[in-house]
């Protein structure tokens, strides 16, 4: 039978020539390249978001969402002493629609609006256009990336679904050593995974949880996320304030395999058309956490999404809106906020396979929803 001639796709062939020039690459130099590669990245070139989209995120399932985390960043601007200015930063805003709700939420609390000057790290060019209609009339502006003197007045963090975009690097041990698994390609250049001797860099990276090691172990490490979060915590130090950080991820260590592709809500292999599918990892929010205190800064949680946004008042949000919608809205509502917050993994509900961790400069303050 003839064989389907392989059609690489423009990225493909740039990660093709690459491997010829350097050798095997890291799963974390692939997956920078097929997400933030500046022409053919899959976040440059697309709105991935929604329904018609590759996935669906908790902002673009109720707007209930986005406004428990606006009460969540009053509640903390106000502990903070309602500093004025202000700057509240959202990490990778999508379609801007969670800021959108909490910003809409807000608009009551008094001076929090006149205060506030608005950031968006944001490395799309197809979302920052939607995040300026979304968010225009508060005058945002944009940065790239996090360093720790960007900020002059204190500041709040949020970033939903931000942090799983970061490239992460996976090793497995072989009950002898960790090997790194890298991208290799196949005589007739289609790409395939190649695992070589992990080097002293990457090794330095490994939570010193897993020193010891079993045959099968398998670990992601993020040099990315680890930087964001020293940064972000830096901030926080020099400028007093707190972060909130919501994603896919387990509360401890897990050491095994969660690299994952997806388009149109299905799951792909990862080598599968470079640059137009989804690439994320679930987060270790352990290993968030220690680098967060080893920066100083006081965390809070993680806590399961479920736990976090009952605490927040969804319950009573719901039935709030619920008195006021029709018996189908009504119904959508209840759908929507067992989706966020139910337990049952089966249904894909987020209320356990998302969780939430803050970070907070001042040690007395609480943040709500922790506790
Ligand atoms: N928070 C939104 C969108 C989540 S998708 C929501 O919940 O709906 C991930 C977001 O992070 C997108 O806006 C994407 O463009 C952005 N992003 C991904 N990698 C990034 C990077 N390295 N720097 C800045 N933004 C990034």
């Amino acid at each position: 039978m003839p064989m389907t001639p392989h059609k690489a796709t423009p990225l493909e062939k740039i990660i093709v020539e690459r491997i010829k020039a350097d050798g095997p690459m890291d799963m974390g130099t692939y997956m920078g390249l097929c997400l933030a590669h500046p022409t053919h990245g899959y976040y440059m070139t697309r709105d991935p978001l929604g329904a018609e989209g590759d996935f669906i995120t908790a902002p673009e399932i109720s707007q209930i969402f986005g406004e428990l985390i606006g009460a969540w960043v009053a509640d903390c601007w106000m502990k903070l002493g309602q500093p004025d200015p202000f700057i509240l930063m959202e990490c990778g805003p999508g379609r801007g629609t969670l800021m959108c709700d909490a910003l809409r939420a807000t608009k009551h609390v008094a001076g929090f609006h006149d205060a506030m000057q608005l950031r968006l790290l944001e490395c799309s060019p197809v979302l920052k256009e939607k995040q300026k209609q979304a968010l225009g009339q508060y005058a945002p502006t944009w940065c790239d990336g996090v360093e720790p003197d960007m900020f002059e007045y204190p500041t709040i963090i949020i970033g939903n679904e931000f942090l799983d975009a970061l490239p992460v690097r996976q090793m497995n041990f072989n009950g002898t050593e960790w090997r790194e698994i890298c991208i290799d390609i196949n005589i007739n250049d289609t790409l395939r995974l190649y695992e070589k001797r992990a080097d002293k860099a990457v090794l330095s990276l490994i939570p010193r949880l897993l020193i010891e090691p079993q045959l099968g172990d398998q670990i992601e490490v993020s040099l990315e996320q680890q930087e964001f979060i020293k940064n972000t915590s830096a901030i926080l130090l020099k400028q007093g304030g707190s972060a909130l950080f919501l994603d896919y991820g387990s509360a401890y260590l897990v050491p095994s395999d969660t690299i994952q592709a997806v388009k149109t809500h299905k799951i792909v292999d990862v080598l599968e058309r470079p640059g137009e599918v989804d690439i994320t990892s679930h987060i270790q929010f352990a290993e968030i956490a220690r680098i967060a205190m080893e920066n100083n800064v006081t965390v809070h949680g993680p806590v399961s999404q479920s736990d976090f946004l009952k605490r927040l008042g969804i319950d009573v949000r719901a039935e709030m809106l619920r008195a006021h919608a029709t018996p189908k809205q009504a119904q959508d509502i209840q759908s929507a906020v067992q989706r966020l917050s139910g337990v049952n993994i089966k249904e894909n509900e987020m209320g356990v396979l998302f969780k939430v961790i803050g970070l907070s400069s001042d040690p007395s303050i609480t943040l709500e929803g922790f506790v």
